[in-house]
């Protein structure tokens, strides 16, 4: 299963990437953790990140698509993969695209995650209470949505365009929203 998730900070992504993952075997590969753990083991790419980071700017495309592909080189990506995080931008969307055509194995699906602001607010004050993530302090969060408003809700269409898009419900308890997804992608699959 080839898929990415798309969705605002706070939609629950990565708590679905992880369950997801787990269900069809494939690897999760969530952009943001592989940065941080850049930034705690001080490596180039971690020094190149972090002001981005910290401000709730999205790090430069050329340094996301080259960690990315890398990553997709593995052999556990043979198996698929959920990708939690990116792409973020059209650019980075066509790059993934491009890869994966030459490669040969298109993309299933784009799950996109939806969910009032209200709770995503809701949500983002709770995880940084629990988890001291800098990006969730609370002047950042509204400059993170705006970023995501800008930048990555335009990929909402270029994957409807391309028949890809699925739209999940992602308020509710972890595990019925775990099955919404399950459902609508097993669906897909046997549609196709
Ligand atoms: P996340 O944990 O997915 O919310 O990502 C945390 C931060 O990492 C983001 O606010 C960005 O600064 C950076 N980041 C993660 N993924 C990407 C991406 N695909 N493109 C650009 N920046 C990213």
């Amino acid at each position: 299963m080839r898929i990415v998730l798309l969705g605002p900070p706070g939609a629950g992504k990565g708590t679905q990437a992880a369950r997801v993952a787990c269900r069809f075997g494939a690897p999760h590969i969530a952009t943001g953790d592989i940065f941080r753990a850049n930034v705690a083991e001080g490596t180039e790419l971690g020094r190149a990140a972090q002001e981005y980071m910290d401000l709730g700017d999205l790090v430069p495309d050329e340094l996301v698509i080259a960690m990315v592909m890398e990553r997709l080189a593995e052999d556990d990506c043979e198996a698929g993969f959920v990708l939690d995080g990116f792409p973020r931008t059209v650019n980075q969307a066509e790059a993934l695209d491009r890869q994966l055509a030459r490669q040969g194995t298109p993309l299933e699906a784009a799950l996109s995650f939806d969910v009032t602001e209200e709770e995503l607010l809701r949500r983002l004050a709770g995880r940084a209470a629990a988890q001291h993530r800098a990006d969730d302090a609370e002047q950042t969060i509204r400059h993170r949505l705006e970023v995501f408003a800008i930048k990555t809700r335009p990929l909402i269409d270029y994957y409807a365009h391309r028949g890809l898009l699925v739209n999940v419900d992602a308020i509710g308890p972890i595990e019925v929203v775990t099955k919404r997804i399950l459902d609508d992608l097993e669906g897909n699959r046997r549609q196709g």
